[in-house]
């Protein structure tokens, strides 16, 4: 499957389900995941309470894990809401976290009919991943889960920086 890329803000994507880098609370956490929440209204936040509170106290979406909801007044239909590792200099198992965020979207979203879902660049703004290493690991990790999830016909990464975006470039463009 051709992979797409843009330099773009994820709010405005018309595709099935967009990704939010989410802290696990749940409950909101600057970037991505603010504009989210501007751009889809209250109810999106709502959303979220209702999840958060049927879920573990304190921790609602653990590190590497991946919960569905309505997108409110996005040109999108569901957000999957993730949430990266911290990078804490790569011996945490922050690899392992982070394709795991990219690997549950995915099955998440086959698993809710999804055929379209564009994916910001997990864990590389306040989360402070290195971009050439997280690059790496999300254009691995999709490649190798879309083997496992026909129901998804279109993945676009939405870059917002240009660093990111030629790093998604060299990768994508290699096959
Ligand atoms: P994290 O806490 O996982 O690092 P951030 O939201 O701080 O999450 O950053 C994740 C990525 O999302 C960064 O590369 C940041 O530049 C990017 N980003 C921020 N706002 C938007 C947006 N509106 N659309 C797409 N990407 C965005």
């Amino acid at each position: 499957m051709h992979l797409q890329l843009l330099l773009a803000d994820i709010t405005t994507q018309p595709v099935d389900a967009i990704v939010n880098a989410a802290n696990s609370s749940l409950m909101g956490g600057g970037g991505v995941d603010d504009a989210i929440h501007a751009a889809a209204g209250s109810e999106l936040l709502d959303e979220c309470i209702k999840i958060a509170q049927s879920r573990r106290p304190g921790e609602p979406c653990p590190t590497g894990d991946a919960v569905i909801t309505g997108a409110g007044k996005l040109p999108a239909k569901y957000v999957i809401h993730t949430v990266g590792p911290v990078w804490r200099g790569g011996t945490k198992g922050e690899a392992e976290l982070l394709a795991s965020c990219y690997r549950k979207s995915l099955l998440l979203a086959q698993e809710n009919g999804i055929e379209s879902i564009a994916f910001p660049n997990i864990s590389t703004g306040v989360y402070g991943y290195p971009k050439e290493k997280a690059a790496d690991v999300a254009v691995n990790t999709v490649r190798e889960t879309l083997k496992e999830t026909p129901g998804i016909k279109k993945i676009v990464f939405v870059c917002f920086d240009k660093e990111n975006y030629s790093l998604y470039q060299s990768r994508i463009e290699k096959p």
